[in-house]
């Protein structure tokens, strides 16, 4: 068997590259380990930067690939229970971010591509890559009925996330990992409970707190904690009066609890993110601290530099796209970096986090108050945030 590409991982980013790849008319498989049902039921990010949002306008998806709906144009920062709205006006024009929960996306960019005709299989099991630097490389599996499956191909998209096979296929000493650990845990609780009116993230002397929506009645809360914090310390009550407590909210209302899990606060960065002719795609090559919301944004973001780098070269024989498909995307996984860490900073060392010490709270108040107060600083902030940046 024979295709152009074969994708490995039906996440955001494996999706994003099968669609767009279909939209240019070049063949592609996509190989995901789990079933359908828990790829689509599977609840992380919920905001498309508006970078993103006017990545699918452009090739035509938009309609088919949003849930949600738009962004408030606000992000509220509570600091000690007062409330400070920050404006998301970048100044540019066009579409803004949107409130779109991952599952949602993924469901309707799995839809799509199916509708399309696009070939997805899931429940594959045992990946393997091989003779990646070769003229063709080639992708072996099982299928569900455990029968051994060989693809060759002239590219294969590793969007496998953190603990895929992709990465780990390439050989010792090719990459180099940039990682940072914050010293931080978050308590992550999904709750039938009202969303906020604006994404919320409170500063206060309990520690970081952030309240955001996920759909019309339920909401993901954030509770920073230390690392070798346990989610079963964590009883409904503690929760909800540890939340009205940071987000100086005494009459924040409750729900039921639908997910609980304790992670920590840590960014990775892989470089190169290709080798010969796999390329990385999204978490598979980075893990950004969830602060600022990049995660997923990022996945997207390479998605398209890679469908378009293919694209280029089996339709005008250029090769420039791939060659510097690496360094283009690292640069804004840098930035988006950055970001994250001055944000993830800035809020927790405002607060009380254990590690911040005098200084650095000093530090991190006068940055709050600066973006609160200079319409630059806010300007900046939203560009960054919307992808702009
Ligand atoms: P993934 O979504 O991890 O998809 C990888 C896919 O590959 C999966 O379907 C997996 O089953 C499959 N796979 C793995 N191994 C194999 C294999 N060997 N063979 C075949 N298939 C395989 N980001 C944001 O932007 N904003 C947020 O608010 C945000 N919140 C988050 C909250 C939580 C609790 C978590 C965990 C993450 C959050 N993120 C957020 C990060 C975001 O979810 C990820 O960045 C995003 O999912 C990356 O997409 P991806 O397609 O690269 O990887």
């Amino acid at each position: 068997e024979s295709t152009t590409v074969v994708v490995i991982g039906a996440g955001p980013a494996g999706l994003t590259v099968a669609n767009l790849l279909r939209r240019c008319g070049i063949d592609c498989v996509v190989l995901e380990r789990r079933a359908r049902d828990h790829v689509e039921q599977r609840q992380r990010a919920g905001i498309v930067e508006t970078r993103a949002v006017r990545m699918f306008h452009e090739w035509g998806l938009a309609d088919q690939v949003f849930g949600g709906i738009p962004l408030s144009g606000f992000l509220e920062i509570r600091i000690a229970g007062e409330s400070h709205l920050l404006s998301q006006d970048d100044g540019s024009e066009g579409p803004p971010a949107r409130l779109c929960p991952q599952q949602v996306l993924v469901q309707n960019l799995l839809s799509t591509y199916v509708a399309d005709g696009g070939d997805l299989r899931f429940e594959a099991a045992d990946v393997s890559l091989h003779d990646l630097t070769g003229e063709r490389a080639t992708v072996r599996y099982r299928d569900p009925s455990g029968a051994a499956r060989a693809i060759d191909c002239a590219f294969v998209a590793g969007c496998d996330g953190d603990h895929g096979v992709s990465r780990a296929s390439i050989p010792d000493g090719v990459l180099t990992a940039y990682p940072f650990d914050h010293g931080i845990a978050w308590l992550t609780v999904l709750a039938d409970a009202p969303p906020s009116v604006h994404p919320l993230m409170a500063v206060s002397p309990h520690g970081f707190a952030a309240h955001f929506a996920r759909g019309p009645r339920a909401s993901r809360f954030y509770l920073q904690c230390p690392p070798d914090d346990h989610p079963d310390a964590w009883p409904d009550d503690r929760v909800w009066s540890q939340l009205r407590a940071r987000l100086g909210d005494p009459a924040l209302v409750s729900g039921p609890i639908t997910e609980r899990e304790l992670f920590q606060l840590r960014s990775i960065v892989h470089d190169p993110m290709d080798h010969g002719r796999l390329f990385l795609v999204g978490d598979a090559a980075h893990i950004v601290s969830p602060m600022g919301g990049k995660g997923m944004n990022l996945a997207l973001y390479d998605a398209e530099v890679f469908a378009h780098a293919v694209s280029d070269f089996l339709h005008h024989n250029d090769d420039t796209g791939l060659r510097s498909y690496s360094p283009r995307c690292l640069r804004r996984v840098w930035n988006d970096q950055e970001f994250s860490h001055w944000l993830t900073q800035t809020l927790h060392d405002a607060g009380d986090h254990p590690l911040a010490g005098p200084f650095r709270h000093g530090l991190a108040r006068a940055r709050l108050d600066r973006l609160t107060t200079s319409p630059t600083a806010a300007r900046a902030f939203a560009e960054l945030m919307a992808g702009l940046a």
